[in-house]
C-alpha cells in the first residue's frame, strides 16, 4: 500500500514515531494509503531543518526565488492528470474539478507570486526636506502554514508560494483527510531545484502535528485556514507568544436575488454556488434569499435543475457531485438535514445519502438537498454545513435582506444578483463580508485582497496583502538636516 511520507530537509521519510494513519477513498470508504502520523519530534526536525536552510533563502535573489516558483508552477501543469486523479481519489471530488479548478489554480499561486514578489516594492515618505522615510520588508523567518481538505493543493499552495517567494522557510501541514498532492508536491518541489530544508511537510493529526507547529517557539508566524474552532484554539495557544497570525475560517454566505435580475445567470450562479465541489467550499452560497414576486418560480426552477445533478463516482465523466470527504462529514451533514427538519424546514428536494452501485457501494454521497421554510435565525441557517445542503427563503425589501445577510457570526462572502446598479453598490457597502460578489460567484483575481469579517478571519491573502503578512517592516527615517 502506498505511504504519504513527510517532506523534511529535502527527503521523504516516515514519523520518528513510525506510527502510519489510514487514508481513506471518500468514494469507496476504503483505504487506500497510509499516512505518516507525525509528532512534536517530527515537527522539530521540520522547523531545524527549515531554520537552517534560512539563511540561504532569504538571501538568494529574488530572480532565483522567483525562477524555482515558476519551474514548479511548470511542472505542477505538466503533471496535471496524475495530480487531479489524486486530488479526486483522495477527496471524493469529481475529477472534472480537479482537472478544471484545484490543479489548475494550484499552479497558477506558484505562477502569480514567481511574478508577485519581483513586482513587490515599498513606500517611501519625503517629509518636506527635513527627513526621507522608506519601508524596509524582510521575511520572518520559519513559517507554518496549514491548510484544509476541500481545495486540498489549491489553498496548500496558496500560502506556500507567498511564503516562499518572500523569502521565508516554511514548514506546511495539509489536511490528513487530503494529504496526497501534498506529497506529490514534494518531488515537484526538489526537481524545480528547491533547495533542501527550504519547504518542509508534516503530515498527521491536526490535534497533534498541526498542534505542535503551531506551538514551536521558532515559528515567527502562522498562516491558517480551516474551520473558525480550530481557529479559536490557534489563536489560544499562539496569542500570548505574540507570533503574526492570519486566518481564514468558515462561512455562510448569502445569495440575493432581486426580481430584476438576470434570471438564467442567477438561475445557473446559483446552482453552481449551492452544489460545486458537493458545496464543500467556504464560499459557497449557503442562504439563498429570493424576493418574493420570483420566489415561486425561481424556486421551481431551482429544484428542477438541482434534480438533474448526477451524483455518480468521481473518477468517472458525468460525474457532477461527488463523494463528501469523510465519513464523520457524511454524519455531520445528515445530522443538518434531520436539523433542518427538526425546525420546521421542508426538504424540497435531496435530503438523504445516496446509495451507489458497484465500486462506490459504500462511498460518502448526499443527494444535493435544498429546504425551504425556516427564519434566517435558526441554527441550520446559522451555522456551517459545508455540503450539499442550502436554504431558501422570500424577502421584501433591501432593508430586511441586509439583516438576514449580516445576521450570521460569519461574513466571508456574498453574492448579489440585480441589474439595478444603485442597489447593488448600496448591499455592497452595507454586507458585511470580505468579498461582495455582484451578477458573479466565485470569480477570482488573485491580485485582490480575500478573507473574511466577523469570525470568517483575521486578515486577508492574495496579491501584496499575502507578501505584506509573509514580511516584517521596518520604517526607516533619514534625516536630511544638518
Ligand atoms: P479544520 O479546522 O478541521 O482543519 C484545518 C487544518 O488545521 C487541518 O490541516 C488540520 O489538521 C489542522 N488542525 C486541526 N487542529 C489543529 C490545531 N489544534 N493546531 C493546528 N492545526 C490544526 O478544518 P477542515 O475541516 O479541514 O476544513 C473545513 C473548514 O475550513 C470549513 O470551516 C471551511 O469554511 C474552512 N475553509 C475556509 C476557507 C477560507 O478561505 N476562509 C477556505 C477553505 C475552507
Amino acid at each position: 500500500m502506498q505511504r504519504i511520507e513527510n517532506y523534511i530537509d529535502g527527503n521523504l521519510q516516515s514519523a520518528v514515531s513510525g506510527n502510519w494513519m489510514e487514508n481513506i477513498e471518500p468514494a469507496t470508504g476504503l483505504c487506500y494509503s497510509e499516512i505518516a502520523e507525525s509528532d512534536s519530534a517530527d515537527v522539530d526536525a521540520a522547523v531545524a531543518a527549515a531554520k537552517s536552510a534560512f539563511t540561504g533563502w532569504s538571501e538568494s535573489s529574488t530572480e532565483e526565488r522567483s525562477s524555482i516558483l515558476l519551474r514548479i508552477a511548470d511542472l505542477i501543469l505538466d503533471n496535471l492528470e496524475d495530480l487531479a486523479r489524486a486530488e479526486s481519489i483522495d477527496s471524493g471530488k469529481p475529477l472534472s474539478t480537479a482537472i478544471q479548478v484545484d490543479i489548475p489554480r494550484a499552479s497558477s499561486n506558484f505562477r502569480f507570486y514567481s511574478s508577485a514578489i519581483r513586482h513587490f516594492a515599498s513606500e517611501s515618505h519625503a517629509m518636506d526636506g527635513q527627513a526621507l522615510n522608506y519601508t524596509l520588508r524582510t521575511p520572518l523567518g520559519v513559517v507554518a502554514c496549514i491548510s484544509p481538505w476541500n481545495l486540498p493543493l489549491y489553498l496548500f499552495s496558496w500560502k506556500i508560494a507567498p511564503a516562499l517567494a518572500a523569502g521565508n522557510t516554511v514548514v506546511a501541514k495539509p489536511s490528513e483527510l487530503t494529504p496526497m498532492t501534498a506529497y506529490m508536491l514534494a518531488k515537484i518541489c526538489s526537481d524545480a531545484g528547491m533547495p533542501p530544508g527550504v519547504l518542509n511537510i508534516i503530515h498527521g493529526l491536526g490535534a497533534k502535528a498541526g498542534q505542535s507547529l503551531v506551538e514551536h517557539p521558532d515559528i515567527q508566524a502562522v498562516s491558517f485556514t480551516g474551520g473558525t474552532q480550530t481557529g479559536a484554539q490557534i489563536v489560544k495557544t499562539v496569542g500570548p507568544e505574540f507570533k503574526k497570525l492570519s486566518l481564514e475560517l468558515g462561512g455562510k454566505n448569502p445569495n440575493i436575488i432581486f426580481a430584476d435580475c438576470n434570471y438564467e445567470k442567477a438561475l445557473e450562479a446559483t446552482l453552481r454556488s449551492s452544489f460545486f465541489n458537493q458545496g464543500e467550499v467556504c464560499l459557497a452560497g449557503a442562504r439563498i434569499f429570493v424576493e418574493r414576486s420570483i420566489f415561486g418560480k425561481f424556486k421551481q426552477d431551482f429544484v428542477s435543475k438541482t434534480e438533474s445533478l448526477r451524483v455518480a463516482d468521481p473518477l468517472t465523466a458525468n460525474c457532477q457531485l461527488g463523494a463528501l470527504v469523510s465519513k464523520n462529514h457524511l454524519d455531520k451533514v445528515l445530522s443538518y438535514i434531520e436539523l433542518a427538519k427538526e425546525e420546521g424546514g421542508e426538504v424540497l428536494t435531496g435530503g438523504a445519502r445516496v446509495r451507489l452501485q458497484g465500486r462506490c457501494e459504500h462511498g460518502f454521497f448526499v443527494a444535493a438537498t435544498i429546504v425551504e421554510g425556516l427564519d434566517a435565525d435558526c441554527r441550520t441557517n446559522q451555522e456551517e454545513i459545508f455540503g450539499p445542503v442550502v436554504t431558501i427563503m422570500p424577502f421584501d425589501s433591501e432593508d430586511e435582506v441586509v439583516a438576514y445577510a449580516n445576521s450570521t457570526r460569519y461574513g466571508l462572502s456574498a453574492s448579489v444578483w440585480s441589474e439595478n446598479l444603485g442597489r447593488c453598490h448600496r448591499l455592497a457597502h452595507d454586507i458585511q463580508s470580505g468579498v461582495v460578489w455582484v451578477n458573479c460567484w466565485m470569480v477570482r483575481d488573485l491580485r485582490t485582497p480575500f478573507g473574511g469579517m466577523k469570525q470568517s478571519g483575521v486578515g486577508r491573502e492574495g496579491g501584496f496583502e499575502a507578501l505584506k503578512f509573509f514580511t516584517e517592516c521596518k520604517n526607516v527615517c533619514i534625516n536630511l538636516g544638518e
